[in-house]
């Protein structure tokens, strides 16, 4: 293992060998070099240090993890290495004394467009949290030409702009041409049989794709260990190019194949609006997937030859969700057809080896493909889910011997492929070895409804993962103010055991400590003020309580449960000067899906609401909004670090846990939030006095639900005064000045009968506002609470769930 403090020897060598890469790489001195060129060079440089690391880090009898996500939301990496390298105070004095300046470099770097939101940053903090832990821990991706789209408020309205992430290339990555694989789509099966009578099958023709990885070194705190990203781009594969057609001058014919093969790794798509069925995403799947467990099984090989029994015992695949489902059937695949390991072994062999985390309990986000489309495609691969599929059957008709549920029940609920679809999520549950949700709530409702039939069946697969933040980032990156004041308190010990963050516990009571929290806030907030003016315009004052809510725009989160409470604040205070409520700048960020119409309104609204509110100069003394366009790893950091609420204000029962909650908390925001996700295990952890939760809870839900019996014509008759007026106030003009009214919003609610029950939980949801904001007047007791929040959270930090991975689904001894 290198030693990180050798990475440069002082001041002098890392300047001399900084200035030496700028003439190398790019033919000029450093004085010559813009400051994107000054970024580029000192990341290249960073990242040929982690790569250097990289062979050395772990011996091959280590027990390899391979974490195969469609999405990493790694943001931007050049403060995070060099912190890590524990060389980021060096680095600043050095380049100060060079006439540049590293915070300014460091803003040079644009977030990847590599992840949508939850799901793919916590596939980013466990990319560092398993470097840190020591662990051979390596994600497995896709390298998108394009990102999601660059948010743009036009209006309004959310714009989408190419997000061209690219452009100035990505100094992180080293392409590996020698690494590449070939992926075949459309291919036909052929079936071969010997004088014996043993038979065998063959793919043959169809598309070949050529899978070029680009890994990306993952530097552990204090570069102990390094590891890396490994992201896959399609290109056609020689073979396929159609060279008569060239040379006829048909260049189109020639160059269509191109294209298309391209257009896999083109762009990230949306994981939240319906975009199953595109043939372009299940490429996509298919692609990252075969190439590679094709290069994991071939470094396998290199060092432990065709022992393919004890593959499970040396390599763990995780499966992010149910994009990478079919790395089961792929295993099986490459065992039985390309290792000619016999299929019941194989099948043992793939169990072993595969694990499974489940995202979302939400029936509309569980992945389906269409049979037909599927064995087109992927004609061979199809076979073996649908001999598993049936094995499955056969299985289910000896298990369901004594319990005496119906057949056709348990069988309409977990078979693979049922009603011409191919049901990912039961295909990833019957070839794992182990189910796990994200939180206690998710783990618990997946065992009791989403999957309760093969929880019956299999009690032992399932177990739960709450998650966690990388609280190096999100703690120490983010917030450089208070995390001196934790450090100057407690020592840095926190820093790689957050469990240390409980030694905050005794300050609670030190007055000067809880003062000076405030002056670390308020510099966040003027940071955070002075980023929100610079993007969007608004000016806040930054003495008044920071509300934010911060996050993907779904129904399920209730953006709309806010914008509520906020039009209820303006009314009642144009209707009574009096009303004082504490004053208060709400802060939203997030994006919608381009095809998500609802969500993209509710971001109209809340621009249109801001437009009322900050222009009105009879409540924007008291209330004032702002929206921060495309939120990203990068700015969350500013605003994560400036909060003093954090709204975690889903309906009970449809979060799987969110992380940002986790990462306000840990900034030692106050969490206004219902009993959701992990809003549940901050609650336990804090206490009550320390947390306000409101709201209907899960059973209440659905009991609720269950009893047909909630109408939301009767909340709006049963509040004429506060809740009806808002409801007409979508419609009647009041914030139709920027862009015009809100019908479908309107209709939402009053129509489809207000599916997440934001009017059911409307008044609950004021009062516990109203109280949480009235202890803001008494700031010691506000920021004891806070430094309780921050003190709890090292439970939360992503290092503690990957030792619970390591040791309960990868087992891995450590
Ligand atoms: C943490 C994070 C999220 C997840 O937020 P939730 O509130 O848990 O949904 C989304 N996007 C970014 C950029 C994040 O950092």
């Amino acid at each position: 293992m290198a030693n990180y403090q050798e990475i440069f020897k002082d001041k002098k060598d890392f300047e001399a060998q900084y200035r030496a890469a700028c003439q190398s790489e790019l033919g000029k001195t450093f004085d010559q070099c813009s400051e994107l060129e000054q970024f580029q060079v000192l990341a290249r440089l960073i990242a040929s240090k982690g790569n250097a690391q990289l062979p050395v880090s772990h011996s091959k009898d280590e027990k390899k993890v391979y974490y195969f996500s469609l999405e990493f939301l790694i943001g931007p990496l050049l403060d995070n290495y060099l912190i890590n390298y524990g060389i980021r105070d060096l680095v600043a004095d050095a380049m100060k004394d060079m006439g540049s300046d590293l915070d300014a470099v460091c803003r040079q770097e644009v977030d990847p467009g590599l992840g949508n939101g939850g799901l793919g940053r916590l596939a980013a903090c466990f990319l560092a949290s398993m470097a840190h832990n020591g662990m051979a821990g390596y994600g497995n991706g896709m390298r998108y030409r394009y990102g999601l789209f660059h948010q743009d408020i036009e209006g309004g309205r959310q714009v989408e702009r190419t997000d061209n992430w690219l452009a100035n290339g990505f100094p992180w990555e080293t392409r590996k041409d020698a690494s590449a694989v070939t992926v075949r789509f459309n291919g036909h099966v052929v079936r071969h049989e010997d004088e014996k009578g043993n038979f065998w099958f063959t793919e043959e023709g169809g598309d070949l794709v050529r899978a070029v990885p680009y890994d990306v070194p993952v530097i552990g705190f204090e570069g102990k260990v390094v590891n890396k990203l490994r992201l896959w781009s399609a290109e056609p594969a020689e073979e396929n190019f159609d060279l008569d057609a060239f040379n006829d001058g048909d260049y189109a014919k020639a160059n269509k194949f191109r294209s298309d093969v391209e257009a896999i790794s083109t762009i990230l798509y949306p994981n939240d609006a319906g975009e199953h069925g595109r043939l372009l995403r299940l490429k996509q799947e298919y692609l990252f997937v075969s190439a590679g467990l094709q290069t994991i099984l071939r470094s396998y090989e290199k060092d432990f030859g065709p022992d393919w029994a004890n593959l499970g015992k040396r390599v763990s695949v995780h499966t992010n969700d149910t994009h990478p489902a079919m790395c089961g059937p792929e295993l099986l695949r490459i065992l039985v057809d390309e290792k000619g390991v016999d299929f019941d072994e194989a099948f043992e062999i793939v169990h072993e080896t595969v694990s499974f985390t489940n995202h979302t309990v939400m029936p509309e986000a569980l992945e389906k493909w269409p049979i037909n489309t599927f064995r087109s495609l992927l004609p061979r691969l199809y076979m073996f889910i649908e001999e598993i599929d049936r094995r499955w059957r056969d299985g289910l008709s000896e298990k369901l011997g004594e319990d005496g549920s119906s057949w056709t029940d348990v069988l309409r609920n977990t078979a693979i492929l049922w009603d011409g679809k191919v049901r990912m999520a039961n295909l990833s549950i019957i070839f794992s070895h182990s189910v796990n949700g994200v939180s206690a709530l998710h783990s618990d409702i997946l065992k009791r409804e989403t999957f309760k039939d093969f929880a019956r069946l299999e009690p032992e697969l399932f177990n739960n993962k709450t998650n966690g933040v990388t609280h190096r980032r999100f703690l120490r990156e983010a917030n450089p103010a208070y995390s001196k004041l934790i450090t100057d308190a407690i020592g840095d010990g926190w820093l790689s055991d957050a469990n240390e963050l409980e030694k905050l516990v005794p300050f609670e009571s030190d007055v000067d400590f809880l003062d000076s929290m405030d002056v670390a806030r308020k510099e966040n907030k003027e940071r955070l003020a002075a980023y929100i003016k610079e993007t969007s315009g608004t000016v806040l004052d930054t003495n008044m309580v920071f509300d934010v809510q911060v996050k993907r725009f779904h129904a399920y989160k209730r953006q709309l449960l806010s914008v509520f409470k906020i039009l209820d604040l303006r009314n009642r205070i144009l209707d009574d000067p009096n009303f004082d409520p504490q004053p208060t700048a709400f802060i939203f960020s997030g994006k919608a899906a381009q095809s998500y119409a609802f969500a993209k309104e509710v971001i109209r609204l809340i621009n249109s609401l801001a437009d009322v509110v900050n222009n009105d100069p009879r409540v924007n003394q008291k209330i004032q909004v702002a929206f921060v366009p495309n939120f990203a790893v990068s700015n969350a950091q500013y605003i994560y670090s400036a909060a003093d609420i954090s709204e975690q204000i889903s309906l009970a029962g449809t979060e799987a846990s969110g992380t940002s909650n986790m990462k306000l908390m840990m900034n030692g925001a106050l969490t206004l939030g219902t009993l959701d996700g992990s809003n549940v295990e901050i609650s336990e952890l804090v206490g009550p006095e320390n947390i306000k939760i409101f709201g209907m809870k899960t059973e209440e839900v659905e009991a609720l639900q269950a009893s047909g019996t909630y109408y939301a014509w009767d909340r709006y008759n049963a509040d004429r005064d506060r809740l009806g007026r808002i409801v007409d106030q979508l419609v009647d003009g009041t914030l139709a000045g920027l862009s015009g009214n809100f019908e479908s919003v309107h209709d939402h609610l009053m129509v489809e009968n207000d599916p997440y029950l934001v009017m059911g939980d409307f008044h609950a949801y004021v009062q516990a506002w109203e109280e949480l904001t009235k202890g803001y007047a008494d700031r010691r007791a506000w920021n004891k609470a806070a430094l309780h929040n921050t003190a709890k959270a090292g439970f939360f930090s992503s290092d503690r769930t990957i030792a619970e991975y390591e040791a309960d689904i990868w087992h891995i001894d450590a």
